[in-house]
Order: structure tokens, then sequence, then C-alpha cells
């Protein structure tokens, strides 16, 4: 198959530091849309995935699933997009499409196995897929989704991830007016899950160990705001919330949030740390309480969201950098230094 050879950032190995290599992209078939890409957000999973935390990384590895960028070209058959579209790719670039799940639009749950945006095997070219730390992606056009035209595109790029795996649980579980929610942890993911909560017409109550974070969560949308290393402040919302998204990058006490749900509540980890969280039987059985999970979100609820934001006017807080300086971005990452999201300016990258 022709390729196309184009500049990109990775690395290969866990313990190596990103730096810039060559890829293919293999030329659109009839139903494939070519992407330039013009910003990539920098997802957590990006640094577990780089560092192989998660167990499974294949290198080269070339993170990268909060896409955003211009059609450029599309194939014959491609209905959905034209040249100059803005759009975006998330984590998932194929599915089978014909299993129960990606019949139902969840193709994050395809039986087969769906194809991640990096780290996936690459049923064209063979080998791995490569993500959006590059400078263009060729994406079958039902993994692609429509940017509204009134959202900054750079400060989109987090709803492609960050977005849509809050927004998906958060409709789930059915939060809105009426509901009082507990977004734990105000990274990436919490700050749009916040956001997203907000807008759904929940009453919110941010949980961040950052004291520094503190008065931003209400400007992010917060009504109420816990340090969750106080004891007393914990203590004060027991039993009071109906629905909790854990968006933890790292080991926590989950004990200590279930503790905080009301009866029949749930909390649902999106967060994905390296090694296991213990669970207390008794965290679960008094209150008859759900201990969940939740993965991004399928294609369809993906435009859904994007609209959503669209029509509340929601993007992520971001600080833009160079692709250059993603090394440093993942280690202030680690520390917890972002405020909200890294966004690489794919101009970076040079042509
Ligand atoms: P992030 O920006 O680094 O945010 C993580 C937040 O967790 C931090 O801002 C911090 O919030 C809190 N935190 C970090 N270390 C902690 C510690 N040791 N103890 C307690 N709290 C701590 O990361 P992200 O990009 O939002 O991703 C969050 C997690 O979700 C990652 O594990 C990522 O892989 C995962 N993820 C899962 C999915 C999915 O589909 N389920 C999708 C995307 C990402 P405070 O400062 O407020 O405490
Ligand atoms: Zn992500």
């Amino acid at each position: 198959m022709h390729t196309e050879v184009i500049k990109a950032y990775g690395t290969t190995a866990a313990t190596t530091p990103l730096d810039q290599l060559s890829i293919n992209r293999r030329e659109p078939t009839p139903h494939d849309v070519v992407i330039d890409i013009l910003f990539c957000g920098v997802c957590h999973s990006d640094l577990h995935t780089a560092r192989n935390e998660w167990h499974g990384t294949i290198y080269p590895c070339v993170p990268g699933h909060e896409i955003v960028g211009k059609v450029v070209r599309v194939g014959d058959h491609v209905k959905k997009f034209k040249v100059g579209d803005q759009v975006g790719v998330g984590c998932l670039v194929d599915s089978c499409q014909e299993c129960q799940y990606c019949k139902e639009d969840l193709e994050q749950f395809c039986e087969k196995g769906a194809t991640q945006t990096y780290n996936s095997s690459d049923k064209h070219l063979g080998g791995q897929t490569y993500g959006g730390y590059s400078q263009k992606v060729v994406v079958n056009e039902g993994f692609v989704v429509h940017i509204p035209e009134n959202l900054d595109l750079a400060a989109s790029s987090p709803l492609l991830c960050a977005g849509i795996t809050t927004y998906s649980p958060l409709r789930h579980w059915k939060v809105g007016p009426g509901k009082k929610v507990g977004v734990v942890g105000i990274g990436g993911l919490g700050h749009m899950g916040i956001k997203i909560a907000k807008a759904m017409g929940a009453h919110v109550v941010a949980f961040t160990t950052s004291e520094s974070k503190f008065e931003e969560a209400k400007r992010l949308g917060a009504d109420e705001v816990v340090l969750s290393k106080d004891a007393a402040q914990m203590r004060a919302f027991r039993g009071k919330l109906h629905f909790i998204l854990d968006c933890v990058s790292a080991e926590h006490d989950v004990n200590a949030y279930l503790s905080l749900l009301r009866v029949d509540g749930s909390l649902a980890l999106v967060g994905a740390p390296e090694f296991p969280l213990p669970v207390a039987a008794f965290s679960l059985i008094g209150g008859r309480k759900s201990f969940a999970g939740s993965a991004i979100g399928g294609l369809a609820e993906t435009q859904e969201m994007l609209d959503f934001c669209g029509e509340h006017n929601i993007t992520a807080d971001i600080e833009m950098i160079n692709m250059q300086q993603i090394n440093e971005a993942y280690d202030r990452l680690l520390k917890n230094d972002v405020r909200y999201r890294f966004v690489i300016d794919m101009a970076s990258l040079k042509h």
C-alpha cells in the first residue's frame, strides 16, 4: 500500500524521553478522511502508555488521542466530511461494526476489540497505530467527529477524550437537576467533569488534594469544594452524594469516597491508576452502593457531547505547549502542575 512519511513525536522505550521520529500514514481508502492535525491535547493516558505503566505498550509509541484539525482530503465515498471541515478524532479509529456493542453505538466495548488511536494493531499497515503527536492522521469517516464552529479549536481538543470520558458516565448515571454529584481529582478529566455536570444542572462538589485549586474549582463551576486531605471537610459530606466521578490518576482511598454516597449511590471510576484500589466490603453493603467504571464513549455519544459543549460554550482550560516541550509537560503532569490541560500546537512540528 502506498504510504506517506510524516513527522511525529514518540518514544522507543518506557524510560526514554519522547523525541522526533518518522511514521507512515496510509493512502486514504474510499471511506477515509485525511486530517492535518492542528492541536493535540495531552492526556494522562498518553503518559501511562509512553512509560508502559499499563504493561501493554509496543514501541515505538506515538501517543495522542485528543486530535483536532482540518480535513485536507477525503476518499470518494466519504459523505459526512468535506475539505476544510473542522474535525476531531478521539481514542478510537476503528471497530468491527458488526457486534452487538458496535450496533448499539458502544464502539468502545467492541467484542473484537476496538482499534485505539495509538498502541493498537493497525489493520491497514500492520504494526501498531500511531496517535496525534504527529502532522497528519488518516481515519475512517465513521470515527471522525465535527467540532462546533463556535468553539475555539485548540481548547476543544481535550473534549475528544477528557470531555467524552466525563460526559458519558454523567449521562449514564442520569446526573441532572436535583442530583448532588462529586468530582474527584481536578485535572484534565476532573475539570471537564465539573463544567459538564454543572451544565447538566447538577449540584457539583469538587474534591481536590491541591489547596491551590480550591478557589479555581468554583470558577470552573463547582458549587462546593472539599480539600480531601481534611477529614472534617470530608465528614461533612457523609451520605450526601448521589453520584461520584473519580478521575484520579494515582493510588488513593476509594473507601473514603464511597462513604460520601447516599443509599443506592454509585461511584464511577474513570481514572486508571497503575495499581489496584482496595475496596472494603462494608464500604458497599451498608448503603447498597455501587462501585463502577466507565471508558470514554461511543462515536454517536462523542458527537452528542460536542454538540452539548457547543450549545453551552464549554471548552477546556488549556496551556499551549510546543511539541518539543512534551517531556517537561509529562513531568509537570505528574506533579499536578497543569491548569488544566496541556495542548500541543502542532505547528511547532515543522513541515
Ligand atoms: P491529570 O490531569 O493528571 O489529573 C489527575 C488528577 O488526579 C490530578 O489533577 C489530581 O487532582 C489528582 N491526583 C493526582 N495524583 C494524586 C494522588 N497521588 N492522590 C490523589 N489525587 C491525585 O490526569 P487526566 O488526564 O485527567 O487523567 C486522569 C486519569 O484518567 C488517568 O489515570 C487517565 O489514564 C485516566 N483516563 C481514563 C479514561 C477512561 O476512558 N476511563 C480516559 C482518559 C483518561 P487534585 O489536584 O485535584 O487532587
Ligand atoms: Zn485520554
